[in-house]
């Protein structure tokens, strides 16, 4: 039992002892802290070494989103416009963050790996449209090797010859194709083409 005169000299005992006490505030946004390896963060679209989507447009994510957070059209590809090695490619991929509870279904169900997950988590903003994130902000960047889509498939390959590995970079002289289907412009193309070389 403490007394009334013991009272203060209590109190200041304890924080005293929260004074070498090991400090959980977290300079947040300052300081940012690595997450976990295999950290549930923003989704990303991946591509095939030489820059062909993975995304074949099946809906598969879609259809496993306990949220209803993705949204997918797909479409053909043909010889004029190819994004993906076969037959089909998603020419329409939005992910909702407003709805997104970032549970990662939408990554076991997807069939081409197309879909992966990356550590970034800073996904507050201010209006509901910038928190839909659109394919053009999904897809991955473009590495060494790799040219942007559309473009031709690697001459004598086919779409398993590219989950066997077997392209491992752009053929010698590919180039960007229009996105006629997009609505780009050949100067669209030709600025696109400078992206590309730069
Ligand atoms: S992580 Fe979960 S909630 Fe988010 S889009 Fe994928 S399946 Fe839907
Ligand atoms: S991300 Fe995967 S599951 Fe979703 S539409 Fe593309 S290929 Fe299908």
């Amino acid at each position: 039992m403490v007394s009334d005169f013991q009272n203060p000299v209590a109190g200041f005992g304890v924080t005293f002892k929260a004074m070498f006490k090991k400090r959980l505030t977290e300079q947040y946004p300052e300081e940012k802290k690595p997450t976990a390896p295999r950290f549930h963060g923003r989704h990303q679209l991946n591509r095939h070494p030489d820059g062909l989507e993975k995304c074949v447009g099946c809906e598969l994510c879609a259809w496993a989103c306990p949220a209803d957070a993705i949204y997918v059209e797909g479409a053909d590809n043909t010889d004029e416009e190819r994004y993906s090695p076969g037959e089909r490619y998603g020419r329409v991929y939005q992910i909702n963050y407003l709805r997104c509870i970032l549970c990662g279904l939408c990554v076991e169900a997807c069939p081409t790996r197309a879909l992966t997950m990356t550590n970034e988590y800073e996904l507050a903003d201010r209006s509901r449209a910038s928190l839909i994130y659109t394919k053009e902000e999904l897809l991955a960047g473009l590495q060494d090797g790799m040219v942007d889509t559309p473009h031709a498939i690697y001459p004598g390959m086919d779409e398993q010859d590219y989950y066997r590995g077997l392209v491992t970079e752009a053929a010698p002289g590919t180039t960007r194709q229009a996105a006629v289907s997009k609505g780009e412009t050949l100067s669209d193309q030709a600025a696109g083409n400078e992206e590309v070389q730069a």
